[in-house]
């Protein structure tokens, strides 16, 4: 536990101050026992040992002193006592002497010594009797014996020396081998702990040197780390720098930048305490033409905020071309689809009135299939630029976007009035009529242009959108008409063109669909010609009109099904009358742009004729000037080859279209179809006179018949009649009759 709290530093120093006190230890204890021993040794070897060799030749020596004595007893030779005895007493002497040095018992020595000299004393003694004129023998006996007794003494003594000495010995003996033992020991233990504690001083070495690595490469990271690094104090100076800094000041030397300038201002001018509560902050800062992250952490146990600085000018560059890329146009650089839908959520939050508008190209389908995509590509690009002047001049805060190939969106500020909005349109327009020049020629386009409202129309931004595309439609789909600004009729229209579709596709199943046929009449010959075929619907109760549900076909595609019914319907029923004998009638058919656009159109009348085995001189095709306005080569190729097959051509609603009148040479047309509209009023109209006056003579300069439609009064008729019109239809001469009441009109007005 508590070598967990201590610090590395602190565990080390531990370690190896034990290591150092246990040394020391060791070396006391090993120098005081080594002593000891020597002490005894010294003992043992100086004293002890001598002092027991000393004690037997005291002994050898003292036993020849008697003998000596004894055998100059026996043989009276003098000589013996002052050699041999001398010698031996001398050598006893000598030894005594020695052992005095050689032993502490100071007590036992003098006994020995006074024993020794008791022995020399009686020797004495024995030697003047000896040489006595009047020896003794007795006493010299008496004196021998005292000698001896004298001997046994000292022997005894030098026993119980020996015997002292000799324990002694042995006992210095034994402590010498126990201290020696005990000192083996505690080495042995010491040795052990010395090596327990170079095992932990050695584990916790390598885990220094382990930390002491990875702090050097942690220490390396920061000066080879190639982002700018800076260490900042509490008072704000740079405490340090790594190499990458001074690199990055380098590179940019020009700028004139100094470390303290990489570091952001908003950070800096922040209090203490302010800085120091997060501990980490990210803060983006721009210096001259650089871009900086600061990556700013508090280091608590250092005191200081390291700022980890990377350069991030081209990843802001990028990300700001990444961003542009994602919300304009390439092509016009322009805001596009997905910046709008942006642009209305903030809006729409913000809560404050705008309007939004959607502008679409008129006819920009017919316009590629004409001229090809790269130069309706470089129009649309002509028409962006000339939008974007537009609205750069205007006085409002107009916003310009690119939602697809040719449309284009509009987000005007504050709440433009209705009308201030279609001024502003009315002029963009006649902007746009004037000639757009491009690398493939001169162009004139034609706008349409749906606006709504917020809050007033909607108040979310999808129903925005939606609105505005209503208006949008509602202007593309009516004639005369570009402007269009929303109102909840048009929502209910949309609803009831859904309506509408969803029954018409299952109106051919239903039989719902019928036809009727309008009596043409020729003026001059007073005899009916020709019929039109007119399409009826009935759905359960309700009649639905062609003017509603024909467009609804025409834009959901049914038309090309209905159309081929209806041909064949009415192709059955024209041979029917022929094969009655009425062989001079022409079958009028309405054909709408979408069918004659279709591939498959010419097989299909082919087909159609083969089957009814209808002559096609005697079928006619009422075609529209909005069919052969655009893509005019294919549709001169497809009406050239509905001539080759002998069919007749009628343009119907003429006058209404945009078409100049002198390109209709170009058309093998056989018949022009003045409007209704132009008869209507013919009474009351002059304009209208002189429109049909002027197609009437134009037509017949081109050697086209002229039929009128909607002829409804006498005075239509007399003065049609009076301009020579060729032909007319009209309820003046027949309403539009279903089959039966048809053939019956056909049995009492062609004579036959
Ligand atoms: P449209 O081709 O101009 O047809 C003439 C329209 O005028 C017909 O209306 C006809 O009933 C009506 N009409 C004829 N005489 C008079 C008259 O004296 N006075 C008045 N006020 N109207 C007269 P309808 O049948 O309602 O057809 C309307 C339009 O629907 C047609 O105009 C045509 O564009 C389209 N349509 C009708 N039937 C077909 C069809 O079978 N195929 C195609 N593609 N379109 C058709
Ligand atoms: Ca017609
Ligand atoms: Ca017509």
């Amino acid at each position: 536990m508590l070598l967990r709290k201590m610090s590395e530093e602190v565990k080390a120093t531990a370690v190896y101050s034990l290591i150092i006190v246990l040394g020391f230890i060791l070396s006391c204890v090993v120098y005081f026992t080594v002593s000891d021993v020597e002490d005894t040794t010294k003992a043992l070897i100086e004293r002890q040992m001598p002092a027991l060799s000393v004690i037997r030749q005291i002994m050898a020596s003292v036993s020849e002193q008697e003998r000596v004595l004894y055998e100059y007893y026996t043989t009276t030779e003098e000589t013996l006592y002052w050699k041999s005895f001398a010698a031996a007493k001398n050598d006893t002497f000598h030894h005594s002497n020695t052992l005095s040095g050689l032993i502490a018992d100071k007590s036992m020595l003098f006994e020995l010594r006074s024993g020794l000299k008791t022995i020399n004393d009686a020797a004495s003694a024995f030697q003047v009797n000896m040489i006595s004129d009047n020896t003794s023998w007795d006493l010299a006996r008496q004196q021998l014996s005292d000698i001896s007794h004298q001997r046994r003494e000292i022997i005894k003594l030098l026993v119980v020396l020996e015997q002292t000495t000799d324990v002694d010995v042995t006992t210095g003996y034994q402590n010498t081998l126990l201290k020696l033992n005990n000192t083996n020991t505690t080495i042995m233990i010491y040795s052990l702990a010395i090596i327990f504690v170079a095992l932990v001083t050695g584990w916790y070495l390598r885990v220094y040197f382990r930390v002491s690595r990875s702090n050097k490469r942690l220490a390396q990271f920061t000066q080879r780390n190639p982002h700018p690094i800076v260490s900042l104090n509490q008072y704000n100076d740079i405490i340090y720098s790594n190499p990458a800094t001074k690199k990055m000041l380098a590179v940019h030397k020009d700028s004139n930048l100094k470390e303290a300038d990489l570091i952001p201002q908003s950070f800096l001018k922040q209090s203490f305490d302010a800085k120091k509560k997060t501990e980490f902050v990210r803060i983006e800062h721009t210096l001259a033409n650089l871009s900086l992250s600061c990556e700013i952490h508090w280091l608590s146990d250092l005191n200081v905020f390291d700022i980890h600085i990377s350069d991030i000018t081209e990843e802001k560059k990028a990300k700001q071309k990444l961003n542009f890329q994602a919300f304009h146009c390439p092509e016009t650089a322009l805001q596009n689809g997905y910046k709008l839908s942006q642009v209305l959520d903030y809006k729409v939050l913000d809560d404050a009135e705008f309007s939004l508008g959607l502008l679409e190209m008129r006819d920009y389908n017919h316009f590629v299939a004409g001229h090809g995509v790269e130069s309706t590509r470089e129009l649309i690009r002509c028409m962006a630029s000339r939008l974007h002047n537009s609205v750069s001049e205007s006085e409002h805060d107009i916003e310009l976007f690119k939602l697809s190939e040719k449309s284009f969106a509009f987000v005007i500020e504050a709440n433009m009035l209705e009308q201030q909005i279609k001024t502003f349109c009315q002029q963009v327009e006649k902007e746009m009529e004037e000639p757009l020049y491009t690398d493939f020629g001169e162009f004139n386009i034609e706008l349409d242009i749906g606006f709504c409202a917020f809050p007033v129309h909607a108040k979310k931004a999808n129903k925005l959108m939606q609105y505005a595309q209503m208006a949008l439609d509602e202007a593309i789909e009516l004639e005369h008409t570009s402007f269009r600004y929303f109102n909840h009729q048009l929502s209910e229209q949309l609803n009831n063109t859904l309506k509408i579709t969803g029954w018409l596709r299952s109106a051919t199943d239903n039989n719902e669909l019928s036809l009727v046929y309008q009596p043409q009449l020729d003026i001059d010959g007073n005899r009916m010609i020709g019929m039109e075929t007119l399409i009826r619907w009935h759905h359960g109760d309700s009649y639905i009109s062609p003017v509603d549900f024909i467009p609804i076909a025409e834009q959901t595609g049914l038309i090309i099904e209905i159309g081929h019914w209806l041909l064949m319907e009415a192709c059955a029923m024209a041979k029917e009358l022929i094969d009655q004998g009425h062989d001079n009638l022409v079958l009028a058919i309405n054909i709408s742009p979408r069918q004659f656009r279709h591939p498959q159109f010419l097989s299909m009348i082919e087909q159609v004729l083969q089957d009814t085995q209808l002559v096609p001189a005697q079928l006619e095709l009422e075609i529209t000037e909005g069919v052969i306005l655009y893509n005019e080569a294919e549709t001169i190729a497809v009406l050239h080859q509905l001539k080759a097959m002998g069919i007749q051509l009628s343009i119907d609603d003429f006058g209404t279209g945009y078409s100049s009148l002198s390109y209709l040479k170009q058309f093998p047309i056989d018949k022009l179809k003045i409007d209704q509209s132009f008869i209507k009023n013919l009474h009351s109209n002059d304009e209208d006179k002189a429109i049909v006056q002027a197609i009437i003579n134009l037509g017949k300069n081109l050697g086209l018949k002229i039929i009128a439609e909607g002829v409804e009064e006498q005075m239509h008729y007399d003065y049609l009649k009076s301009l020579h019109c060729d032909e007319i239809q009209g309820y003046w001469y027949s309403r539009p009759l279903d089959k039966e009441s048809f053939t019956s009109f056909v049995e009492t007005h062609t004579g036959n």
